[in-house]
């Protein structure tokens, strides 16, 4: 099994969704390097110009994360924000209305998100015991993303998988 293999199995070793799982460690990756490294940084400076910001879940989270760590500390947030608060103040000064693209971070979590699943229906079949086998259980947005997926690449997969599913989901019910 290659790495991106291993890394989805020790996912898939814990409880919860692995998808999930991942996901929101790549978030909290990435807002600590943006906060430890690239906060002052052009093109980050510019993906956050361009979402005039970010939606309010990342912006929270954003904060959560700097003030739980002393390394991060509330400057960057200020910096990035304060660049913020000057694009929209020349906007009502130039009275120019400001186009608000997507938030740089759910676009590049979506963007995780999809080549997570992808990965994971690439290696089912090395993967399905694992998963059998685990207390982990698959959210309904990521079986739903898998099962499609799978139905394409490798369909004899999906009927075992939907018995896994409601086996894990009947057991955690019980339990
Ligand atoms: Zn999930
Ligand atoms: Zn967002």
């Amino acid at each position: 099994m290659d790495l991106i293999g291993i890394y989805l199995r020790e996912a898939i070793q814990e409880s919860g969704c692995p998808v999930c799982r991942i996901l929101k460690k790549y978030e909290e990756d990435i807002i600590g390097q943006i906060l430890y490294e690239h906060v002052s940084s052009p093109s980050v400076r510019e993906k956050f110009s361009e979402s005039l910001g970010l939606c309010p879940y990342h912006a929270w989270k954003l904060k959560e994360i700097a003030y739980s760590n002393p390394l991060y500390g509330g400057l960057g947030v200020a910096i990035i924000y304060e660049h913020m608060l000057s694009i929209y103040i020349n906007s009502l000064k130039s009275k120019k209305n400001l186009e608000e693209k997507k938030c740089y971070l759910c676009d590049l979590v979506e963007i995780k998100e999809q080549h997570t699943i992808e990965a994971l229906s690439d290696r089912f079949s090395e993967l399905i015991e694992d998963y059998k086998n685990s207390e982990a259980i698959l959210c309904k947005k990521h079986y739903e993303e898998l099962m499609l997926l799978l139905r394409k690449r490798s369909p004899e997969l999906t009927e075992e998988l939907r018995k896994i599913q409601i086996k894990s989901l009947k057991h955690s019910n019980l339990s």
